[in-house]
């Protein structure tokens, strides 16, 4: 049997940092990863880029049950903390807009070579290619069991399993069962910043059409969110920057289970009065032209004439039997085309999981466990998720910088 002081369990994210933290205080840390390399979900991070961190980053980013809960980790590990421990490193790092970081090299690899360098000059060891399949709290400490038959006793242990989104790298949710076991709550989970199902019988004339739009998703009549951006239109619904972030809303809940739906304003930039002057002085100058030629001319071709399909206009009219009512009711789809939605893609396309362990079972300041002594939890696996543009990273880096210092801090003193 393998002795440590600190176990963690996942290499992800989260777990290096810890790692790197508690490692860095002189402690004996063991880490144990699933899969063949630790790091692999950063892999695939910011397109390949890493967006370590945003710049605004504060408690207004996240959600859960106690958006709030952050602060504790964010109050001893803020963004610049965070880049600090990564220039330590020998990370430089640049901004680019809203507040985006990534590495200068445009490549998460150089995240994960230096962070991997750090973890294995530093730890007692990091056990690859197996997962954890037990922890016990036995009188002596902490007994972990592996799918190898690796047994490792650990005076504490950190969980930094992350949560369900992208199976394929890793997470496959067993951190909930550990967590569970040892009482813990779980609260419901759903795929977060992912793609939107939406119902309309003309999506698939559309798909593959991107347009800078506003998206807004409302519950009845209620807005939840709105953002600007690229709209892409799928076979299934919409997709892009703007819809990964107001994803989140399509999971609320409403108890008289009320209808959500996607407003898409294809114009953001022109107020109604001025896009239908606009369009009104089109439909003069085209005359005999067809509509879809004329509608061309200000947006694709093929969104064009499915706006005036859901318009009542045949794309063939001629501009001049268009009266000015017919040209208002085009300009409102222009501005306002309701999709109704019918839920999100899955976890596999998913980049978060939203809900996790529940955190008021957690010491904000410490992630320990506040019902087990000396069990420590950072990551996705806790009930935080963030938004988009580098929020969840360093939701990972700030917690498990957190739950490594402070597990360092309470093993027993140097015998
Ligand atoms: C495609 C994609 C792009 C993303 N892009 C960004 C981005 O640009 N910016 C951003 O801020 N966030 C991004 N995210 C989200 C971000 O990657 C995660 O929130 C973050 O990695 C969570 O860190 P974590 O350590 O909690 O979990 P993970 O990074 O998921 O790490 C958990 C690790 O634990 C291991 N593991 C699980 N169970 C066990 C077990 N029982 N035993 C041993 N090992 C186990 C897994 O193999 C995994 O390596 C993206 C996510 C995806 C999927």
């Amino acid at each position: 049997m393998k002795k440590t002081e600190i176990a963690i369990i996942g290499g992800g994210a989260s777990g290096m940092a810890a790692g790197i933290a508690a490692a860095q205080k002189g402690r004996q840390v063991i880490v144990v990863e699933g899969l063949p390399r630790v790091g692999k979900k950063l892999l695939a991070t910011g397109n390949g880029r890493c967006n370590l961190t945003n710049l605004g980053a504060d408690y207004r980013g996240y959600h859960g049950e106690k958006p709030e809960f952050v602060k504790g980790a964010f109050e001893q590990c803020n963004v610049e903390d965070t880049l600090n421990f990564f220039r330590i490193l020998g990370l430089e790092t640049k901004v680019e807009d809203e507040g985006k970081v990534y590495p200068w090299s445009d490549q998460a690899n150089s995240v994960i070579d230096l962070m991997r360098n750090e973890l294995e000059a530093l730890c007692q060891e990091v056990i690859t290619g197996t997962m954890v399949t037990g922890l016990e709290n036995t009188e002596k400490g902490f007994l972990l069991k592996t799918a190898s038959g690796e047994s490792i006793s650990a005076e504490k242990v950190i969980i930094a399993t992350g949560g369900k989104a992208a199976p394929h790298l890793g997470s496959l949710g067993i951190g909930y069962d550990l967590a569970k076991g040892l009482g813990h709550r779980v609260t419901d989970l759903y795929p977060g910043i992912v793609q939107i199902k939406c119902e309309h019988p003309r999506l698939k004339s559309i798909k593959g059409i991107k347009i800078q739009g506003e998206l807004s998703l409302f519950k009845e009549q209620e807005l939840i969110r709105k953002e600007r951006g690229e709209i892409l239109f799928t076979d299934y619904g919409i997709s892009g920057p703007p819809t990964l972030q107001v994803s989140r809303g399509v999971h609320q809940r409403t108890s008289e289970n009320l209808q959500k739906y996607i407003r898409i304003d294809s114009f953001p930039t022109l107020n109604e009065a001025k896009l239908y002057e606009t369009v009104w002085m089109m439909v003069g100058l085209g005359g005999n032209k067809a509509m879809d030629l004329i509608v061309s001319g200000i947006m694709n071709k093929a969104l064009g004439r499915v706006f005036l399909k859901e318009a009542g206009i045949h794309p063939e009219e001629p501009g001049r039997n268009l009266n000015e009512e017919k040209v208002q009711k085009l300009c409102n789809i222009m501005k306002r085309w309701d999709l109704k939605v019918s839920g999100t893609l899955s976890w596999k396309n998913a980049q978060v999981t939203i809900g996790g362990v529940s955190t008021s079972e957690i010491e904000a300041k410490t992630m320990e466990s506040k019902l087990v002594k000396g069990i420590y939890f950072c990551g996705e696996i806790l009930d935080v998720d963030g938004d988009c543009g580098g929020y969840n990273l360093q939701w990972a880096w700030s917690s498990g910088i957190v739950a490594g210092e402070k597990a360092a801090k309470e093993c027993m003193p140097d015998k």
